[in-house]
């Protein structure tokens, strides 16, 4: 980053030497950028791609943009999503991150829940080949890594050979640009102690974070965040639990969150994400719906819908349930058993961020995939000003970028230009659980390296997004 910074230096004195013109600058806006503890009118330089100026000068672009009333913050940054899949054809269609880059997020983290690529290689090439809505940086995916060594029994756990060989092909991803690894034990109970220990010490000598859906929720969330801590305890590795609503908002939230607090304060680095609804989403046929899951959800079948398939929107009965999970364990469901105080309880508390992890298979799914990010402003800032607008950036924003190595979610000189400009007031999540995938509105600027994605919510150009590699300083 030191020849970066130097670089834009060089050019902040040409300009001001010979009074050129930068690529664009934003004027009027109130910048909010909580990353350098900043709240206050003033204008923004870009050029390159890459900030260059944040000043109370007069300076002056080939375009400008008139931000007058409207907040100019660092583009959002999702710590936690689900990469649209590889197409049989080698392509990606953009249907989850269209609806991110019309949340104002430029950056996701994607690979989430033990899910992701087999060939990270091959889907950042994909990626790039035309551009995507949003910029992707990878984490490798335990799922993706116990199919390379053929480990296909989820109930069990790996032998020897096959943990040396997922040991390996870690350290060879991390090595290849790899954000880290993701964890989902609750999708691989057969996963014990000594395959989390051992993959979480490669991450920590490699860098990078460990996400973790952690191995249970409901009554058994405690003792699982405790088991995810204990691999942060021993191996001093960077971890991530991942949307925490869904898995301790059922009463446990308090609870977690103290062990998560008491975990901190021993020295483990750890960080949570939550999305801002009271329901869930997974597929049916998912370990989630093993034994006697209503006991866990408040004994109440209604409060579980089918999004796919005949059933869709409907409330099935019990048997109807066990059966379409036996013939359709690829469709969605959304259960709406978690606690809004509980959500609160989590969203408010420092180490939370906000992420979106949003699913839609066949228009079907969760309305988080399009409508997080404005949602989370709209409750928590505008309407119940639980948090102000600088809060809420920031765990939008900074803290995950910060957490990821990644020069975004700041605005200074040398970062990327990821910008969103927009009046909190009008911005609005569109998406319900019966219509999930309608995009959000409300921005009148979206910029991903200096260039305008979407104005006045038209998408101007949705192909600046680009896989991002981690560097390693
Ligand atoms: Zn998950």
């Amino acid at each position: 980053m030191v020849d970066y910074l130097f670089f834009y230096d060089m050019i902040v004195m040409a300009r001001e030497v010979g009074n050129i013109l930068y690529d664009l600058v934003l004027k009027n806006g109130l910048v909010v950028d909580p990353g350098n503890r900043i709240l206050s009118e003033l204008r923004v330089g870009v050029d390159g791609g890459r900030i260059v100026r944040v000043t109370a000068e007069p300076i002056k672009g080939r375009r400008e943009l008139d931000c007058g009333g409207l907040a100019v913050a660092p583009g959002f940054v999702d710590i936690h999503a689900h990469e649209d899949k590889l197409t049989a054809d080698g392509d990606i269609e953009p249907v989850i991150t269209q609806r991110l880059l019309r949340q104002g997020v430029t950056t996701f983290i994607g690979g989430q829940c033990g899910i992701g690529p087999e060939d990270e290689d091959i889907y950042r090439q994909a990626y790039d080949q035309t551009g995507q809505p949003v910029n992707c940086a990878l984490l490798t995916a335990h799922g993706s890594l116990r199919e390379l060594a053929g480990a296909e029994d989820k109930y069990a756990p790996v032998s020897d050979g096959q943990l040396g060989i997922m040991e390996r092909a870690l350290r060879a991803r991390l090595a290849a640009g790899s954000y880290g690894l993701s964890f989902g034990i609750r999708y691989i109970p057969g996963m014990d102690q000594r395959e989390l220990l051992a993959l979480t010490r490669v991450v920590r000598l490699y860098g990078g974070i460990v996400a973790a859906h952690i191995r249970d929720d409901c009554a058994a969330a405690p003792a699982a965040a405790a088991e995810f801590l204990e691999a942060g305890r021993q191996t001093g590795a960077r971890l991530q639990i991942s949307h925490i609503g869904s898995m301790a908002g059922f009463g446990q939230m308090g609870r977690v969150l103290a062990l998560i607090d008491d975990a901190a304060a021993e020295g483990v680095d750890v960080m949570v994400d939550c999305y801002p609804y009271n329901a869930f989403c997974t597929y049916i046929g998912e370990t989630t719906y093993d034994g006697d899951f209503l006991a866990n959800y408040g004994n109440d079948i209604t409060k579980i819908e089918i999004t796919d398939g005949e059933y869709r929107g409907r409330i099935p009965s019990l048997e109807v349930f066990q059966r379409i999970r036996r013939e359709h364990p690829e469709y969605l469901t959304v259960a709406h058993v978690m606690l809004p105080g509980e959500i609160d309880m989590a969203l408010l508390h420092p180490r939370v961020l906000l992420g979106s992890d949003g699913i839609l298979v066949n228009g079907a799914g969760h309305p988080r995939a399009a409508g997080a990010f404005p949602r989370f402003i709209r409750q928590y800032v505008t309407e119940r000003r639980l948090l102000s607008l600088y809060q809420a950036i920031e765990k939008m924003s900074w803290l995950a970028a910060n957490r990821l190595g990644l020069p975004k979610g700041r605005l200074s000189p040398g970062w990327d230009a990821d910008l969103v400009v927009f009046d909190p007031a009008r911005i609005r999540d569109n998406a319900t659980y019966s219509e999930p995938g309608l995009l959000s509105a409300g921005f009148k600027y979206i910029i991903l390296g200096g260039k305008i994605a979407v104005e006045d919510d038209v998408t101007i150009d949705g192909r600046l997004g680009r896989a991002l590699l981690r560097q390693r300083y």
